[in-house]
């Protein structure tokens, strides 16, 4: 820079004394900013910039500048210099006193405005970028509809906190609302964010100051908290459930609002956040399955629940090769009647013998199966083994002998479900007399209509019914009379008392016996395990016994072997 340039920048004050303007336009000469107004200008002054400016801006030429003189004959430079892109033009006006002088402050001049325009422009986007940023930054950090932490904002603390934590020392809770589909069904979208909104303040309200909470997603709730003993989660969630309903307390038509909840015992910091969270939804969802009318419902997770639904998922996937590699098996526990010391027939009862997981319960599947209706081929499947073994002895000449099957509830929801069953009894023409139905007491005093008629076209078939479990829920017994069944059987846990409530029990069981034989029905009792039991039940005139006091459930040769030995001896050493 020459000394002469310097000397000009170091004078600005004396610049910003002589007669000069400086002005921005668009592109379609429309003026952005100026450092006076056009209207101060003189008319000739006026026409040559603008004249000119629009020459300029006609040819696209970049920076120029001119010469001309104003009213006064005063000799002016006017310059030209495109900016934003060509899109904003920088002029400048400038008295000449010096020419040299003149032009290099219109360098300056336009040079200052240069960096002070962009300056501006950078500020701009600056502040643009910055407000963004928070903008994106909030729908990344907050949840829009409890206003608290998103869940990813959640994750993020969650982590942090979880860094080289001990064992123990901090759970996460899942939680949501019982039903919460029906407020949003009942009050609409509104009613159910308000809802939403009121259980995350009240949430903030009971939890401590440094737990972490956040929405995850519709009604369910995420929670990091220090693991507390059992008795303070109770009372967490008495107080947090009791408040959060409490206004209801005004109002006419309550609704509640309850709680479930799943509670995770975090083990150490070796866990995914992914498998935590699974856990304690997990446990939530065991909560959930409890039927109470309490305001909440929690379970805490054990990893024997993870295992079994893993070995759930892993059996819903092999079931069906399964049925066809023939590895469900029927098993057959003796009926022992206790007046003649004969063997009054049998149950049959399943058991899968998979060559991956072993020898398999039905405890371990036939819920599942019941829920995803695989049960209906099962018992169909069971029904056909026990056609063969009776079409064996008949083939044989041996005396065939009763054998009972469970009938799942499924099964009843189709009206002809019957035919597949006397398909397969014709199949292997089987009398229906040495068939019987096992149906549990919960489906069979669910519906008395529908059993009264589910049980006429059993027997219509030919084939016996009986009712399983009888005792175990709360059938009552003046109902019996309703159900045509032939059979009764005693749940075992008539027979797995106290001590204390033995005498009770020992009235209720006779009066059961004597109802039933009112009625015309035999009577079994099943579980019975001591030869006192036995005694007992002989001297009240029970018909037959099943239990393992005989013989547990046994594969079909080692039945075909207790049918062979079986004795009036034996059955004399049992009593
Ligand atoms: P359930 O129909 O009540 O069958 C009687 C259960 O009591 C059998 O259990 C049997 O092994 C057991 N048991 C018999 N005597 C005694 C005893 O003296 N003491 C004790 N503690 N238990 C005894 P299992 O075979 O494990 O069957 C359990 C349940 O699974 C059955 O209860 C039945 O509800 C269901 N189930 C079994 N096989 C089938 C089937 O093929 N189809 C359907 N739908 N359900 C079946
Ligand atoms: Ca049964
Ligand atoms: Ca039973």
């Amino acid at each position: 820079i020459e000394e002469k340039e310097l000397n000009i920048l170091k004078d600005l004050k004396d610049v910003i004394k002589l007669d000069t303007d400086a002005f921005i336009i668009n592109h379609n000469g429309d003026l952005v900013a100026s450092t006076v107004s056009l209207k101060n200008m003189s008319n000739e002054q006026q026409k040559i910039q603008k004249d000119w400016i629009k020459e300029q801006l006609e040819k696209e030429t970049g920076f120029a500048v001119i010469k001309y003189k104003n009213n006064n004959g005063k000799d002016f430079f006017l310059s030209c210099t495109p900016i934003r892109d060509n899109r904003w033009y920088l002029i400048t006006s400038i008295e000449i006193l010096d020419e040299y002088i003149a032009l290099s402050i219109i360098f300056a001049m336009v040079a200052f405005l240069v960096i002070i325009t962009f300056g501006a422009m950078i500020i701009v986007i600056i502040n643009r970028n910055t407000n963004y940023r928070y903008a994106l930054e909030k729908t990344l950090y907050t949840d829009p509809i409890t206003g608290g932490i998103s869940y990813t904002n959640f994750e993020r603390l969650v982590r942090e906190k979880l860094k080289d934590t001990k064992p123990n020392v901090y759970s996460f809770i899942s939680l949501d609302i019982h039903n919460f589909k029906l407020i949003n069904d009942i009050h609409g979208g509104g009613g159910g964010n308000a809802t939403l909104v009121h259980i995350h303040s009240m949430l903030r309200k009971y939890l401590d100051k440094d737990d972490l909470m956040c929405r995850v997603d519709a009604d369910l709730f995420n929670i990091l908290t220090k693991t507390k003993p059992i008795e303070e989660i109770n009372d967490f969630f008495e107080k947090f459930a009791t408040d959060l309903n409490s206004f209801n307390d005004k109002k006419k038509d309550k609704y509640f609002l309850k709680i479930k909840a799943g509670i995770y015992i975090i083990p150490g910091d070796q866990q995914s956040l992914m498998a935590i969270r699974d856990r304690s939804n997990i446990a939530r969802k065991m909560a959930k399955n409890q039927h109470t009318t309490k305001l909440y419902t929690f379970a805490i997770f054990d990893e024997s629940e993870l295992l079994r639904q893993t070995r759930e998922r892993e059996f819903e996937n092999t079931m069906e090769q399964s049925l066809k590699n023939h590895e469900f098996k029927m098993y057959l526990q003796p009926k022992i009647n206790i007046q003649t010391g004969k063997i009054a027939g049998a149950e049959a009862l399943v058991r899968w013998d998979s060559p991956v997981y072993g020898m398999i319960q039905p405890n371990s599947f036939i819920p599942m199966f019941e829920r995803n209706g695989f049960i209906i081929q099962i018992d169909l499947d069971l029904f056909k083994q026990v056609c063969i073994f009776l079409k064996e002895r008949i083939d044989n000449n041996l005396e065939p002998i009763n054998i009972s099957v469970n009938l799942s509830r499924i099964h009843l929801y189709n009206p002809n479900f019957l035919d597949d069953f006397i398909k397969i009894q014709e199949q292997y023409n089987i009398p229906s007399k040495y068939l019987e139905f096992e149906i549990t007491e919960s489906v069979a005093f669910e519906q008395l209509d529908a059993m009264e008629e589910c049980i006429n076209k059993i027997h219509e078939a030919g084939f016996t019914c009986s009712i399983d479990d009888f005792g175990s829920g709360y059938s009552s017994l003046n109902s019996l009379g309703d159900i045509p069944a032939d059979v009764l059987k005693l749940d075992k846990t008539f027979f797995k008392v106290d001590s204390h409530q033995k005498i009770r029990n020992k009235h209720i069981i006779t009066s059961v016996i004597s109802l039933a034989k009112q009625l015309n029905m035999k009577v079994v009792a099943e579980g019975i395990e001591t030869s006192s039991q036995a005694h007992f039940l002989q001297n009240i005139e029970c018909d037959i016994i099943q239990g393992f006091i005989y013989s547990r459930p046994l594969p079909v040769a080692a039945f075909k072997e207790f049918l062979e030995t079986w004795s009036d001896d034996i059955f004399c050493q049992t009593m």
